[in-house]
């Protein structure tokens, strides 16, 4: 990813430290551990370079979290359910894999600037690859009535890319023999971070988790302000009280904010945008790294010594285009229309968001084009440009530029974010209560929004869990996505199947973390779903 010279011979040096450290029966595995918060730290920077700390993993060293070789549980079908293949788990990952391969070429190829970040990005020909795959499948499928509808940005909307950014944590003689700058390649600047000097280097500043009680002593003039959030879930919960946060940090004079996201792994991770400054997020294991080097210069009196360096260059694009695909599958009773949504956009890999729930939207797609699965009600799958890039909306496109769909549509599906698997913190890495994330036999939490609490559509979630094994939670809920607001317009039921796994919009979240067997299992439900909405009567999916 994004080494540099310097930042190879710090790793090596502390490759060194560690055999040391082996040597002497103090596992380098376990940094907090080694270094005993409060244990011996008075003598810790005698062990080396950066007072003995251990430095954090180099990139794509160690996964988000361990996948063990225990499979998920397997799909068992209810009985009588005939086993059709385009519904079958391992078609579905085929298509899965397709899809994360693209977001692959937009990392290999450094679609943007120097490659740091990647996906499959609306406005760009990653975004572009992703709606090509679905027009293709879809006519294979044999759907006659294929649209393939391209549209512009909004004229008022630009998209901010960080082209290219380093943060670097300087060095200084007093952390000990040895220390040289660290590179911290979880880094990530957030949108519209803008730095027109191109460098800047200030003195870093501990702030804890930045509430007023604790801002009260600290003066964070001048300087960057590192605050720990730890999310409960993921990112997008923490957004309100983590950006109002990093707007305080940056209004009493800090000169950029670094959130470290308490998440597994040493991931990038994109959410808490405009806060209002320069703002990076950093993963965890830099965090852990960074709170250590805190804690031996506090108690080393070191105060004021502990430095970074950040460059950033970024780009803002207007005039954009995008585009959807809606395959339309005519029912054999009614026009009214059943829409079918899921977002092909997507941030780095983005296995879990939205790979999964695409490729189940395009067997189901395949599912419904066979004669003998013709539904009852119109049928209009869309494979959408999703609602990353600014002013380029999947959702409200499709409803202007399909107006006989739109004003049909008695309800709108989308699938978003169904087949991650879930993970436990059960491994232990120290004796600080630090954890290990470890993914476990089952699909992770999905809620199923349901915007008008239709009694009869919460049945067919309730008969999810029962005849499919899908792992919705138990409580009902009204609540819709970012995807699913651009359905606004849409006068039926809007329903949002969607996990919310705390590898959500970082590197983390790569194939392994998919739960192949889930991808089949909510493919069924959603297909079983449909047949029962496309019979029911429309007072009942809409009452
Ligand atoms: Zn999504």
């Amino acid at each position: 990813m994004h080494f540099m010279p310097s930042t190879s011979a710090s790793r090596f040096v502390a490759a060194a430290a560690a055999i040391l450290l082996t040597a002497t029966g103090v596992s380098p595995r376990n940094p907090l551990l080694a270094q005993g918060r409060g244990r011996g730290a008075a003598e810790a920077h005698k062990n080396g370079p950066w007072f003995g700390v251990a430095l954090p993993p180099p990139p794509g060293k160690e996964p988000a979290v361990i996948v063990g070789d225990r499979a998920p549980r397997p799909v068992t079908l209810p009985p009588g359910e005939a086993a059709t293949l385009e519904l079958t788990a391992a078609n579905i990952r085929a298509d899965l894999e397709t899809i994360v391969n693209i977001s692959k070429e937009s990392r290999r190829t450094k679609e943007v600037g120097s490659g740091q970040t990647w996906g499959r990005i609306s406005g760009l020909p990653s975004g572009e690859k992703s709606i090509d795959w679905g027009i293709e499948q879809f006519k294979k499928a044999g759907i006659a009535d294929v649209r393939v509808q391209t549209f512009k940005q909004d004229a008022r909307s630009s998209f901010w890319f960080p082209m290219s950014w380093e943060v670097r944590l300087l060095a200084d003689p007093s952390f000990g023999p040895g220390s040289a700058d660290v590179v911290l390649e979880s880094a990530i600047p957030l949108s519209p971070s803008e730095l027109p000097a191109g460098t800047l280097t200030a003195p870093l500043i501990y702030v804890g988790t930045a509430s007023p009680a604790v801002l009260q002593h600290i003066d964070v003039k001048g300087k960057i302000a590192v605050q720990l959030i730890v999310p409960q879930g993921h990112m997008v919960f923490e957004r309100g009280p983590a950006v109002s946060r990093d707007q305080d940090l940056i209004k009493r004079g800090a000169v950029a904010v670094f959130n470290i996201v308490r998440l597994p792994g040493n991931e990038l991770a994109r959410d808490f945008n405009n806060c209002g400054g320069l703002c990076f997020n950093l993963g965890s294991r830099d965090g852990l790294f960074m709170e250590s080097v805190f804690d031996r210069i506090a108690q080393a009196g070191l105060d004021g010594k502990f430095r970074a360096q950040i460059t950033l260059k970024t780009e803002s694009r207007t005039n954009l285009t995008a585009k959807n695909a809606v395959a339309v599958i005519p029912g054999s009773r009614s026009s009214d229309v059943l829409v079918i949504d899921a977002h092909a956009d997507a941030w780095f890999d983005g296995a879990g968001d939205n790979a999964d729930g695409y490729s189940v939207m395009i067997a189901l797609a395949r599912h419904f084009a066979k004669p003998q699965n013709r539904p009852e009600r119109t049928l209009a799958f869309v494979a959408s440009a999703g609602h990353h890039s600014p002013g380029i909306n999947g959702p409200r496109n499709f409803l202007q530029l399909n107006p006989d769909l739109a004003q049909k549509a008695i309800l709108m599906v989308n699938i978003e974010h169904v087949s991650q698997r879930n993970f436990s913190p059960a491994r232990s890495v120290a004796d600080d209560g630090t954890r290990e994330f470890v993914a476990d036999s089952g699909e992770a939490p999905i809620v199923a929004g349901v915007s008008n609490k239709s009694p009869f559509i919460d049945t067919l979630f309730q008969q999810g869990v029962t005849r499919y094994g899908v792992n919705f939670i138990s409580e009902k809920s009204d609540m819709g996505s970012g995807e699913t607001g651009g359905f606004g317009d849409i006068k039926g039921a809007k329903i949002t199947i969607m996990q919310a796994p705390p590898l959500y919009h970082t590197t983390g979240e790569v194939l392994d973390v998919i739960s192949t067997p889930g991808l089949e299992r909510m493919a069924r439900f959603v297909a079983y779903f449909i047949k029962e909405v496309g019979k029911a009567p429309t007072a009942q999916i809409n009452p």
